[in-house]
């Protein structure tokens, strides 16, 4: 066995120990024409060769974040939400008896920097700053006791809502679930206590919204197994958990930052669409 061979074997074994419980950040990106997962530390990435939910290996090659473009984390089936899950965001509402979901679209989901597009007839775009479940592996009719076995792990995600539209439409489906909508990111981290972390999120740098994920009505592993009661779970799944206290409208140049504890600034951009006059 080469030197070079040796050591990229140990540094698997090591990351392998590691796998399992230890705090680790996983990314999804693009370099030079090729998409791949990587362990992000610091300002390294370790390309990982397979995918994040499948025993991945260190492929031993290294790379620095300025050169990769990022990637949304993660590539889910379906993307879930539930709504009306911090007591400070219901306020006078009355407490919902189980968690309300709705859904959002693989295709709402984009990435850390990506732009958050307004088309032109929305009036009232607010953002949503929330904890983001990763699922880990396939799941169905799980206790709440069971369910973290099946979470891989966390991220930050917007949960862009046009309000006017919530109000209005037959369902939220335009309202929750447009092309930009569903911004997560920058990193997945695994091992953290999902269950205490400060969530904040800033507009054009000014503190919007601040709150523990302690304070979460339904919790992270309780949603997981209600919804695995419905739904069958897959690799990659993610559920986007409510947002604590008030929100406000956004326009086009703003620049909205969810910051999630362990997790990083997620930071989007918003920004008009250039769609046809006409078009409806
Ligand atoms: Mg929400």
């Amino acid at each position: 066995m080469t030197k070079k061979r040796l050591f990229i074997t140990l540094l698997i074994a090591i990351y392998s120990t590691l796998l399992g419980s230890e705090v680790t950040k996983y990314i999804r990106y693009v370099y030079q024409g090729q998409e791949s997962y990587g362990i992000l530390e610091g300002e390294t990435v370790r390309e990982l060769d397979g995918d994040i939910f499948s025993a991945p290996t260190l492929s031993g090659k290294t790379l620095q974040l300025s050169e990769v473009q990022l990637l949304a984390p993660c590539k889910p089936t379906k993307v879930i939400a539930v709504g009306l899950n911090y007591r400070s965001h219901i306020g006078n509402r009355p407490i919902p008896k189980y968690p309300g979901l709705f859904a959002k679209y693989p295709s709402s989901i984009i990435a850390h920097e990506e732009s958050i597009i307004m088309t032109s007839d929305a009036t009232d775009l607010h953002y949503e700053g929330e904890l983001v479940i990763v699922i880990g592996k396939e799941v169905k009719n799980i206790t709440v006791s069971e369910a973290h076995n099946y979470i891989f792990g966390v991220t930050a995600g917007n949960d862009v809502s046009e309000r006017k539209w919530q109000r209005d439409d037959l369902q939220w489906l335009r309202a929750k679930a447009s092309d930009t909508f569903g911004p997560i990111g920058p990193v997945i981290t695994t091992g953290l206590n999902y269950n205490d972390l400060l969530l904040q999120t800033r507009l054009n740098g000014e503190l919007q919204q601040s709150e523990r994920t302690k304070d979460l009505v339904y919790n992270v592993d309780t949603i997981v197994s209600y919804i695995s009661r419905y739904l069958t779970l897959f690799p990659g799944d993610i559920i986007f958990t409510g947002t604590p206290g008030t929100t406000k409208a956004m326009k086009p140049n703003d620049i909205v930052e969810i910051e999630l504890e362990g997790v990083g600034v997620l930071r989007n951009k918003v920004v008009a669409a250039k769609d046809k006059k006409g078009i409806y």
